[in-house]
């Protein structure tokens, strides 16, 4: 189970990712930015490697503040690969329907053929231009799976005399605690993502669900999704107790 140091540092360095993104947007990237393939390098494997080279390679262009330190790095690469990941899009076309004013701005501005198109630049410049979208008819199914891999995580270090075989009975149960496994799984999802070099092929099928995650989290009364909301490190921690609990009647019940 994550501690409280590693969902600080998680949201922490989610955050910061975040300020940089908002950062790059607003100085309309192509200007500021150098987006030719100068950053590729022989080590560059696969676009966690291009997209740290890249991140290098624009450093002194980037406002210092923004730059993460050397021991958030890799986390903050983490952060910036999964950028949209996680509202999942791979479709091509519906990406040509989309192409946002901005996107194609930047690209008259970046003289042709001088621009990078590894898979880091490609994808990550191209989301840059375009909002989240809705969540569509896959997330729910993906938002679900994430709640049952966190439940699992919880499950093992829980101590009670619960199984996997126990999950489905808990899951059809959890309106109850839907909005505080909600919180918990976000969390824990997003101190899994710190480490998103080793998990992204695997889960690449369940990450549409974050987004349908926050929106559920981020929600106010009136159903909109408040700019201020902020998750704290307190609040999550009390969400997983509240799942905790919810667990334990399981076992009450099943006693009774
Ligand atoms: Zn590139
Ligand atoms: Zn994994």
């Amino acid at each position: 189970m994550p501690s409280p140091q590693e969902i600080q540092r998680a949201l922490d360095i989610h955050g910061q990712a975040y300020l940089f993104i908002d950062w790059l947007r607003n100085a309309r990237c192509g200007d500021v930015l150098r987006l030719d393939q100068g950053h590729r390098k022989e080590s560059d494997l696969n676009f966690f490697d291009s997209a740290a080279s890249w991140l290098e390679y624009n450093e002194d262009r980037i406002p210092s503040s923004l730059v993460p330190s050397a021991e958030d790095r890799k986390i903050f690469v983490s952060m910036l690969v999964s950028f949209r990941m996680t509202s999942g899009d791979y479709d091509l076309a519906y990406r040509e329907r989309k192409m946002s004013q901005y996107w194609k701005s930047l690209v008259e501005r970046v003289p042709a053929g001088n621009f990078c198109e590894c898979e880091f630049c490609d994808r990550f410049v191209w989301r840059l231009g375009n909002f989240a979208r809705n969540p569509e008819g896959g997330s729910g199914r993906a938002a679900l799976l994430l709640k049952q891999s966190a439940l699992r995580a919880l499950l093992k270090e829980s101590q009670l005399p619960l199984v996997e075989g126990d999950l489905p009975e808990i899951l059809k149960r959890r309106g109850m605690f839907d909005n505080e496994l909600s919180i918990w799984t976000y969390a824990w999802e997003l101190v899994r993502r710190c480490d998103y070099e080793q998990h992204w092929y695997t889960h690449r099928q369940v990450e549409s669900g974050v987004l349908l995650l926050w929106r559920r989290i981020a929600r106010n009364r009136q159903g909109k999704i408040s700019p201020e909301f902020l998750l704290t490190v307190e609040r999550i921690l009390a969400a997983r107790d509240h799942v905790v609990e919810a667990l334990q009647r399981t076992v009450k019940r099943r006693m009774a």
